[in-house]
């Protein structure tokens, strides 16, 4: 990018560039060999016309010389194509960032969305899970298993319960109440179903036990694993 500015700031367009060449070559057409390199700019000089890191109006005055020193082509044709090269390069290295950005981007779109589709309800299902009394889940039992993203936990009741208040508990192996909930139950569908808010995405990922009781009756214990 440096280089692009100083490119613009110092004056050349693509027509001066062309008339340097054009003047080198015919410089080098008429072939000047010059043994002693009489009169000669250093190499310096040559570089930093051939980078275009020299103002154009000093460039100027090394022109005459050019078109008659064939010497002096041959360094100039060198640096430039090493210029060249170089700027090839640092465009490639733009284009490269470039495409990474436009990944990064893409894949923050795609987490963005992703996290969107796990920040829905968590569907916990019930039904046709046995129901074990009392606060200790059913040890031979796979865990229910949540994302604790989800902001919202549909639970699906076992067959036949009937609708009216429940109350929820998440509680950790030691016996630690972690949440706690209530609300009531509706039969749709012929599902009893109870809608709790849940803000567990804070809370440590792993096994827990859920609790579930309709209000005033005993508890059921379901393990639980949080994702
Ligand atoms: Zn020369």
């Amino acid at each position: 990018m440096q280089r692009e500015s100083d490119l613009n700031a110092k004056g050349y367009s693509e027509r001066d560039e062309k008339r340097i060449l054009d003047a080198l070559g015919r410089g080098l057409l008429k072939e000047f060999p010059n043994p002693g390199r009489a009169g000669c700019p250093g190499s310096d000089v040559l570089r930093r016309i051939a980078a275009h890191e020299m103002p154009l109006p000093e460039a100027e005055k090394w022109l005459d010389h050019l078109t008659s020193c064939s010497p002096c082509y041959g360094d100039f044709a060198q640096f430039q194509a090493a210029h060249q090269r170089r700027r090839t390069r640092m465009l490639l290295a733009i284009a490269a960032s470039i495409l990474i950005v436009v990944c990064l981007a893409g894949w923050a779109l795609f987490l963005r969305h992703s996290e969107s589709l796990v920040a829905q309800t968590a569907v916990v299902d019930l039904r046709n899970r046995s129901v074990p009394r009392g606060t200790e889940p059913n040890p031979a039992e796979p865990p229910l298993e949540v994302n604790r993203a989800a902001p919202s936990w549909n639970i699906y009741l076992p067959l036949g319960s009937s609708e009216g208040q429940y109350d929820i508990r998440i509680v950790t192996p030691s016996g630690e109440i972690l949440f706690a909930a209530s609300g009531p139950a509706r039969l749709t569908d012929q599902i009893t179903s109870l809608q709790i808010p849940a803000s567990l995405s804070s809370s440590r990922s792993g096994r827990y036990v859920l609790q579930i009781r309709k209000t005033g009756s005993e508890w059921s214990s379901y393990p639980l694993l949080l994702r």
